[in-house]
């Protein structure tokens, strides 16, 4: 019943980027116990915002671990929200990242100030800042992280994804302080926060805090109050059912935070993404004020995807970004298992048929380089087929399902925290016993294909997913 609302409403939810299970290029725990790191202390005082850098070292150039784009125009949005105050020192893009310099190609000053006017920006694969009705602002921890690079050149040699990488710095030491009162960090008000590798959203000014049995809720005073009492209702649910197929994941008690940008016309909207122990959504637009089935049902379906990371993207880990269709499509599959089950009305079958729909629009080229390409999708889409497959299987062996395969997964990685590509494809084969199902599905993440249907046709012939071909289509049965 929901098919043609949720449909139209997730193009716009697409619209407005992708969730990020795992950072790109977060630092390692090893790196985060170097001795010395750069330190930063960004201050809110009312609406002037500064970040007042001391590096530890002398360096030429210093790059940003997150160098993200914006979404739709793909330009980086550290350089339209971001000004240097101190001479001699430019911020600028080279290649991937931004990176602040000296201007005369010396090293970089130990000390460098920097004014910024956080904004909300839908970003590829990374974390937003978001902007309350009041005035508030939640920034994410990670943007301040910065590594010394030896020339501008160099810049160029640095990988994409940082995940393996070696680097000379662990992530900077940020204290967070706002001088017009305390901030919100990791659930508590306090009067500053100081830490490395905080991986969490903080927050400067006020909010409604709803401390519940299962979860806390941070939201915007002006949110639309349905859309509170419908996550605080639906939140403990899903993740009940997870915790119930899985075991323990990385948190018990999450805390969602929902911003609100105000009823634009013309303008329904949702987007976020998840952090340890915390969901970020951020709502907008005059079509999602009054209560309906459409948002209701995507709020559902991001909440149920969101908070699968907490299990698959945080309890165990992609090894590399390139993996992150494991991920990515994992919690798609989980997510359309969790709904169907919590509420049996749900369209589950409009949403598997997307999933396919896409991945074959977007496997003509490799999937595991898509995020390079800014096709995130592929990831999603394909991963979602990929694990469809793996349920198929699943249940030809052992009458089981998508959790079934998956739990074993994150059982066996709980120590180690990762679960890698191999691992995935090799208890594909266990299950299977069908070599050529693992060769297909290596053939669209490393190669593409010039007839992605026809591929995918055969990985869900291969694993009897019930389909038929419509011309070129492929369509569920
Ligand atoms: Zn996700």
């Amino acid at each position: 019943m929901l098919k043609t609302g949720s449909a139209a409403l997730a193009a716009l939810m697409l619209a407005f980027g992708t969730c990020e299970a795992t950072p790109p290029g977060a630092p390692s725990a090893q790196e985060a116990a170097a001795p010395s790191t750069p330190t930063v202390m960004v201050t809110r005082d009312g609406d002037a915002w500064t970040a007042e850098y001391e590096m530890d070292r002398d360096a030429p150039v210093w790059a940003f671990f997150r160098s993200s784009l914006i979404s739709g125009s793909r330009k980086p949005w550290r350089l339209e929200q971001w000004r240097v105050l101190t001479p001699g020192v430019v911020l600028e893009r080279i290649g991937d990242r931004d990176v602040l310099r000296a201007a005369d190609g010396g090293p970089v000053p130990r000390r460098v100030s920097i004014a910024f006017a956080p904004r909300t920006e839908n970003l590829e694969a990374d974390y937003s800042v978001l902007v309350f009705t009041n005035g508030s602002v939640a920034l994410p921890s990670g943007q301040f992280d910065i590594f010394p690079v030896a020339s501008r050149e160099a810049v160029a040699e640095v990988p994409a994804d940082l995940n393996g990488h070696p680097l000379e710095t662990g992530p900077a030491m940020v204290t967070w302080r706002d001088r017009g009162g305390e901030i919100l960090f990791r659930g508590r008000r306090v009067a500053e926060a100081t830490e490395a590798e905080a991986d969490t959203y903080v927050l400067f000014g006020q909010a409604d805090l709803v401390e519940g049995a299962g979860l806390t809720t941070v939201a915007d005073p002006q949110l639309p109050a349905w859309i509170g009492d419908a996550i605080e209702d639906f939140a403990p649910r899903v993740a009940d059912y997870y915790a119930r197929r899985l075991g323990p994941g990385e948190t018990d008690h999450p805390t969602i935070m929902m911003s609100w940008s105000g009823p634009t016309p013309g303008r329904t909207s949702m987007g976020g993404s998840v952090l340890p122990g915390l969901v970020v959504m951020a709502f907008e637009g005059e079509g999602v004020v009054q209560p309906s089935e459409p948002v209701l049902g995507m709020a559902r379906w991001f909440i149920g995807h969101e908070s699968a990371h907490f299990w698959l993207g945080q309890t165990v880990r992609y090894e590399r970004a390139r993996d992150a269709w494991i991920t990515e499509g994992g919690a798609d599959l989980m997510a359309i298992r969790a709904l169907e089950a919590i509420d049996p009305a749900w369209d589950d079958r409009g949403e598997l048929q997307k999933e396919i729909d896409d991945c074959v629009r977007l496997a003509d080229e490799p999937v595991a380089e898509a995020a390079g390409r800014g096709e995130h999708r592929a990831n999603y889409a394909c991963g979602a087929v990929f694990a469809l497959a793996a349920e198929a299987v699943q249940k030809r062996a052992t009458g089981g399902d998508w959790f079934d395969f998956l739990r074993p997964l994150i059982d066996t990685n709980r120590a180690d925290g990762v679960l890698t590509r191999d691992e995935w494809l090799t208890a594909l084969d266990a299950v299977s016993g069908e070599p050529a199902l693992r060769r297909d599905i290596e053939a669209l993440l490393d190669e593409g294909s010039d007839d992605a249907g026809g591929l995918i046709a055969a990985v869900l012939d291969r694993a009897g997913v019930a389909h038929e071909r419509e011309g070129g289509r492929i369509i569920l049965r």
